[in-house]
């Protein structure tokens, strides 16, 4: 029977042994994100939904749903869960539903309509953000990294994402306003495009200028139709917001 041939087919991009693919091995991962203070349900659904170890290298899988980064090649890393979560929760924070959701199919309502993520890496913060939104654009300066999150991403059946390899600091402004944009990369002052690119009622959250080394503010920008308003929202670190693509 075809379906029966398509489900071995799934069987078998399985690691075997690892039970990996077990909805239990995500929901310690969300107990444990409850425990570090991300409270947002919409945002520990999206959690339990997302298959982190489809995003790393196979030797590190078993170690995909441990609160920690891991490196995806080029230098670079998966942000650790608890910090991703933090930067969702911030960014959704006092949001209700976008749209309609397919209820029927047990999903949730969209809570964001168009969302920019800069620093797309391995595509795994990209997949949870395309669980929360209806549309995702990704940007990406390292071309193998964004060539390797297209494949992770359409692996895992993500649709909802567009990857673009750049430089994320000009943003992507033929296809905003963005009703919120996410940086997992910083260290510096934020790009003024950014919030260029923000619309009116939208959110950015990004990591900011270095504290000290090793510390970088978290950012939270809100734009209203008078301005802007800028508050710090805690501690953070990522790999620097690099300019140029390679
Ligand atoms: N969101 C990723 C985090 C990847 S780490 C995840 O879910 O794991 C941050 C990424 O930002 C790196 O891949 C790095 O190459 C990228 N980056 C750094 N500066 C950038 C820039 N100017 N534009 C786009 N991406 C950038």
């Amino acid at each position: 029977m075809v379906q029966g041939a398509v489900a071995d087919a799934g069987r078998q991009r399985t690691p075997v042994g690892l039970g990996l693919d077990s909805a239990t091995v995500r929901s310690r991962m969300v107990a444990r994100l409850r425990s570090l203070g991300v409270a947002d349900e919409r945002v520990l659904a999206a959690f339990a939904r997302v298959e982190r170890h489809r995003f790393v290298d196979s030797a590190l899988a078993n170690q995909a749903y441990e609160d920690t980064s891991l490196p995806i090649g080029f230098g670079q890393t998966i942000s650790k869960p608890s910090i991703v979560g933090q930067m969702l929760q911030a960014l959704l924070e006092g949001r209700s539903a976008a749209g309609a959701g397919n209820e029927a199919a047990g999903s949730r309502p969209p809570v964001l309509r168009r969302v920019l993520e800069i620093g797309t890496g391995c595509g795994y913060q990209a997949a949870l953000l395309a669980v929360l939104a209806e549309q995702v654009v990704s940007i990406e300066r390292v071309g193998a990294l964004a060539e390797k999150a297209r494949a992770n991403l359409a692996a895992s059946l993500v649709r909802n994402v567009h990857v673009m390899h750049g430089d994320g600091r000009l943003g992507a402004p033929e296809l905003g306003p963005f009703d919120a944009i996410v940086s997992a990369a910083g260290g510096d002052e934020l790009p003024a495009v950014w919030l260029e690119q923000l619309a009116v009622g939208g959110r950015l959250v990004a990591p900011g200028a270095e504290l000290r080394a090793g510390v970088q503010e978290l950012v939270v920008v809100d734009r209203h139709p008078s301005g802007v308003t800028r508050r710090l929202a805690g501690e953070v670190y990522f790999v620097p917001l690099k300019s140029g693509a390679e």
